[in-house]
């Protein structure tokens, strides 16, 4: 199954076509797309006897994508995973691995839909392309092998991240770096673990002005998502529709000789094959005050 905040409203996508959640059920489901998770089996079985198939091919590029909003808008939580990979651990200067997850916040204020503009703040700002797990029900001491039963889906994620305050001070500032308005962009869709081949093997990437940056398979994270589930789950109580961003892997821009940061009139093209695109446009602060002053 593939969903989507189209407009605002929980929307199924088909093969032919769209399905408003809302109107279909006369009003049974929430149009809004984060009440989907809360009763996430429900909308499973209607969207069965709906007739809508577990897998369903659709073709994006038929929305308006400034109509799709992320796919789990108003999270009660919002985790995020740090060194996941081997080689970003290794970019990073760090010679052993976690022996567990390195876990901090995104606050819920930077989630944006899947094509914007982001307004630059003073800074270093680096991109971080993950893949992003969305909570179907509420969960504790969850054990590994019933990790995936806890997933409503993925989808494509940026934590974008500014990299001085990131590491000013005497203890990094991990949750304000990388929760500036626009720096959590998810979408474009939520895919159901069942729609995927191998949910726990995804090719993922990004590029700045069409050059490649970062590709990697998410079977080389170091904690799976299953595992990531009942990590958390041991120690905080997970709720449907809570987000993880699970890690990034090598090639950011701090990483790099000489490092490099993203800067005024940059795209940023962000996939997971088998999921969708998202597509990140930056502005200065001056240009972006102009555009939403003439917007306005
Ligand atoms: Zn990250």
């Amino acid at each position: 199954m593939r969903i989507a905040n189209l407009g605002g409203r929980l929307t199924l996508l088909l093969a032919d076509g769209v399905i408003d959640v809302a109107t279909a059920s006369n009003g049974r489901f929430s149009p809004d797309p984060q009440a989907a998770y809360e009763n996430f089996d429900d909308l499973k079985r209607w969207a069965a006897a709906q007739g809508v198939p577990a897998t369903a091919e659709f073709d994006l590029s038929t929305l308006d994508p400034a109509t799709l909003g992320p796919p789990a808008p108003a999270p009660r939580q919002v985790f995020a995973i740090g060194l996941n990979y081997r080689d970003h651990a290794a970019e990073g200067g760090f010679t052993t691995l976690p022996e567990e997850p390195t876990v901090f916040t995104k606050f819920s204020s930077s989630l944006s839909g899947p094509v914007t503009d982001v307004s630059l703040p003073y800074g270093e700002v680096d991109w971080e392309v993950e893949i992003v797990a969305v909570i179907s029900r509420t969960a504790r001491d969850v054990d590994v092998s019933k990790g995936w039963d806890h997933v409503a889906g993925l989808t494509v994620g940026q934590d974008l991240s500014e990299r001085r305050l990131q590491m000013r001070g005497p203890a990094p500032q991990f949750c304000l770096a990388k929760s500036h308005p626009g720096f959590s962009p998810t979408g474009p869709v939520l895919v159901t673990p069942d729609e995927l081949a191998d949910p726990d093997d995804l090719t993922l990437g990004c590029a700045v002005n069409g050059e490649e940056m970062q590709k990697a398979r998410t079977a080389d994270m170091l904690f799976s998502i299953p595992q990531l589930v009942a990590y958390l789950s041991s120690i905080v109580t997970l709720y449907p529709g809570d987000v993880i961003f699970t890690g990034t892997p090598a090639g950011v821009g701090a990483g790099r000789t000489p490092s490099r940061f993203l800067g005024p009139g940059d795209e940023l093209r962000s996939w997971v094959v088998g999921i969708g695109e998202l597509r990140q446009r930056f502005l200065s602060r001056t240009d972006s005050v102009v555009a939403s002053a003439s917007a306005g």
